[in-house]
């Protein structure tokens, strides 16, 4: 270990920077942050220090004096002089006294992290001077991936401390409270909209429930395949469940994504099997939550379009079993994105349908409604349908020459895209693999102009 990482108290603690340009500018802020008691000496002052001025800062106009080092705790060298910044590291390093130089590892004494600020928690993050720019990236991807909330949460936690410490009388039975308490997104929602009684009424509940009793369920939506379209918040929620349920259409670099150490319980139908009924789909979910699991319900897309997700969700309601729901990029975005078929456009379709190719039996589609103009139609499940769908399309005044696309894999590197006309549907479905999508209407001719992923393109004219 080249630095050993350590966080300052500098409340009210005398520290000098000596600079006065845009560096210089830059720690004096995080100083300020810090509540230290700051002078800055420079030759001349950009002007937000005079702004400053007003605040905790002393400005000290002239060259600088190695008088002002006296009963300073901490020592910036930020000038654009780098003989003069040398000499300020070796009078610090006589008087044993904390330094860092800017753009100068080697003659620091300490070295300033790049920071991920949610007060009072705080992450730090250094390569040892090697490579800012590698540590400003992860600074970045922990950026995104720790939500703004924290600091919220931290302090309430801070808050709680006396309460839980009082109500618990074992270390294990308090660790098991905040486990459950700090992963609590309706609670974490809550500080964030400042919603002190819906803070205390969930904090009430997590008290009054038995500690083994707590298990919740989240349903994620994982989007239609790529990783990059999974949520922020999906992405945190895989990251700390313990029981992922998933299914055929979640990609693999999607469960890459997941905590290492959950448990992953697969319900989709494989090669020759058949799929596992729904509604032992449900009691898998409840089983888990009433073990006290933190459990996410992964699906491909939206789980409220076509993810039987609200079904789900009633047995869980029933069962008093706490969820939330993290919406997803439903195949019909994702498809048409990455295959340059916008949905609508204002000289093609005024409106778009998702509909479900898989009717149930007995009950047939309102195709007088769907053959209308200026919308484009957007089938799901539509495979095996196909020829249904285009003969009743044509029968209720569709052209035979409408455009067509048959989106299969979307958003992944094996998206193939099929276009053709509605006519051809059935035929051109017979080249295509589950799951596909498919895309009906004039907006289907923009891909000629609009496609920009590289895809499989198999175009019948
Ligand atoms: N909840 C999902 C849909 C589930 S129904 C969502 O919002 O996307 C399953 C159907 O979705 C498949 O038969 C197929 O029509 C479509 N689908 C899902 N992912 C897809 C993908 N990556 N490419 C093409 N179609 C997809």
């Amino acid at each position: 270990m080249d630095y050993l990482p350590i966080f300052c108290q500098l409340r009210g603690k005398a520290c000098l920077i000596v600079g006065g340009g845009d560096v210089a500018e830059r720690k004096t802020r995080l100083l300020m942050q810090a509540g230290a008691s700051i002078t800055v000496s420079a030759k001349s002052f950009t002007q937000p220090f005079y702004d400053w001025q007003q605040q905790q800062i002393t400005l000290i106009e002239g060259e600088f004096s190695a008088q002002l080092l006296t009963n300073k705790w901490l020592v910036i060298a930020a000038t654009d002089d780098p003989v003069l910044n040398q000499t300020i590291s070796q009078l610090c390093e006589q008087q044993q006294l904390f330094c860092n130089v800017v753009d100068s590892p080697k003659q620091a004494s300490f070295i300033m992290p790049s920071i991920i600020d949610r007060s009072p928690l705080m992450v730090a993050v250094s390569s040892g001077g090697r490579s800012p720019v590698l540590a400003r990236l992860l600074r970045e991807k922990l950026e995104a991936l720790l939500p703004q909330h924290l600091g919220k949460l931290a302090e309430y936690a801070g808050y709680l401390r006396r309460r839980v410490k009082h109500y618990y009388q074992t270390i294990n039975e308090r660790r098991r409270f905040w486990e459950k308490l700090l992963v609590h997104d309706r609670l974490a929602q809550a500080l964030a909209n400042h919603q002190s009684q819906q803070v205390e009424q969930i904090t009430q509940a997590l008290f009054d429930a038995p500690l083994d009793d707590r298990g919740e369920v989240i349903l994620v939506g994982a989007g239609p395949g790529d990783p990059g379209l999974l949520t922020l918040k999906g992405l945190q929620q895989i990251q700390l469940a313990d029981v992922i349920v998933y299914d055929r259409l979640v990609s693999q670099p999607i469960l890459d994504l997941v905590r290492r150490d959950a448990e992953l319980i697969f319900v989709g139908k494989q090669a020759g099997f058949h799929c596992v009924p729904q509604a032992q789909i449900n009691q898998t979910l409840l089983e888990q939550a009433k073990r006290g699991k933190r459990v996410v319900r992964l699906k491909g897309g939206d789980p409220f379009i076509f993810g039987r997700g609200g079904e789900e969700l009633e047995t869980l309601f029933q069962a008093n079993i706490p969820f939330t729901v993290v919406p997803g990029i439903t195949a019909a975005s994702g498809c048409a994105a990455y295959s340059g078929i916008p949905l609508t456009h204002r000289d093609y379709a005024q409106s778009v349908r998702l509909i479900t190719g898989h009717v149930q039996k007995g009950s047939d589609l309102d195709w007088q409604n769907l053959a209308a103009e200026r919308q484009t139609l957007v089938f799901y499940m539509g495979l095996s349908q196909a020829q249904h769908i285009a003969d009743n399309l044509i029968k209720n005044g569709m052209a035979a020459t409408t455009a067509i696309a048959i989106v299969e894999q979307g958003t992944l590197a094996k998206q193939k895209v099929i276009t053709g006309q509605l006519h051809q549907l059935a035929n051109l479905a017979n080249y295509a693999h589950s799951p596909s999508l498919i895309i009906i209407g004039d907006v289907v001719k923009l891909r000629t102009q609009l496609r920009w992923f590289a895809d499989n393109d198999v175009a019948i004219h």
